[in-house]
């Protein structure tokens, strides 16, 4: 019996979820139909209970109700308390949700990028529900320091707290070029830059957008200091494959997919 899966969100009309998602299925034989809910913003609980009711078994979940997801559920996995976010719910007898966002990042930096995070200085720009979903990760994969950096710089100290020794800074103190710079921040949505000293960018930082099909400034930026630069698609495909793992007990090849996606 073919099994539904869905992305929830606000917006979500021009999410690549499905899309990816169909691709996985596709190759790995899995029987599951996978669409979109666009839920009001008052509205995410009484859409979740509507899918489960209708024997959905399971939801990626995106801006702005990954903190809403969390608390929706019963069960959590480790990852997921520790960024007090959910981006994948299972629907069993209870309600199961991991956050899978840390892993789809490392493992592209590290697998896609061939870029080892083991000993290397990382700079995390933002402190939002993205930045907050990756920070284990990156302490769990061995890196030798983390700074988170925020336009609110409250909002990076609560952060730095919750992930020893991470520490926080406002943007503008930044000196040193780091290994590795990610911007987990929303700027390069709506068009606008980070004031980042240029001197946090060098010939071997490895500078990571997590928005994605967009020349952000940042991206431009670090092109300019000769770093390399690359924005959030791997990302994406891979915390997708890291769900589908999760529902479905198969962990589906990702670099055709990512090929696909970048026009390859
Ligand atoms: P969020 O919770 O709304 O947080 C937004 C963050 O961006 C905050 O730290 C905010 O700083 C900062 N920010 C927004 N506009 C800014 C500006 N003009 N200058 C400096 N900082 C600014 O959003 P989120 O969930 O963390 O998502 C952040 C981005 O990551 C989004 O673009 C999202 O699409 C992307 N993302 C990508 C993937 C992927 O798979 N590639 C996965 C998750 C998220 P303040 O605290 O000062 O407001």
């Amino acid at each position: 019996m073919t099994e539904r899966y869905a992305v929830i969100g606000h917006p979500v009309a021009h999410s690549k979820s499905p899309w990816i998602h169909a691709r996985f299925a596709e190759a790995t034989g899995q029987d599951l139909d996978y669409g979109r809910i666009e839920a009001p913003l008052d509205g995410f609980e009484r859409a979740v209970d509507a899918f489960r009711a209708a024997g959905g078994r399971g939801l990626n979940v995106t801006l702005p109700f990954k903190h809403a997801a969390f608390r929706y559920c019963q069960d959590t996995s480790e990852r997921a308390r520790r960024a007090q976010a959910v981006n994948t719910l299972v629907f069993r007898d209870r309600v199961y949700g991991d956050n899978t966002d840390g892993a789809g990042l490392t493992r592209d930096i590290e697998a896609n990028l061939a870029r080892p995070l083991a000993g290397k200085t990382v700079l995390l720009m933002g402190a939002g529900g993205a930045a907050q979903g990756v920070a284990g990760a990156l302490l769990d994969a061995g890196i030798a320091g983390l700074v988170i950096a925020n336009r609110t710089l409250s909002k990076a100290q609560s952060l730095a707290a919750r992930f020893p020794p991470a520490a926080a800074s406002g943007y503008g103190e930044l000196r040193a070029p780091f290994d590795i710079v990610i911007n987990a921040t929303a700027a390069g949505l709506g068009g606008e830059s980070v004031h980042l000293p240029a001197s946090v960018l060098g010939s071997q930082t490895l500078a990571y957008d997590m928005v994605y099909g967009r020349d952000t400034a940042f991206l431009q930026a670090a092109r300019a200091a000769g770093a390399q630069a690359c924005d959030g698609l791997g990302m994406l495909v891979e915390q997708a494959a890291e769900s589908f793992f999760i529902w479905r007990g198969v962990r589906p090849q990702t670099r055709s997919v990512l090929d696909s996606l970048r026009g390859g």
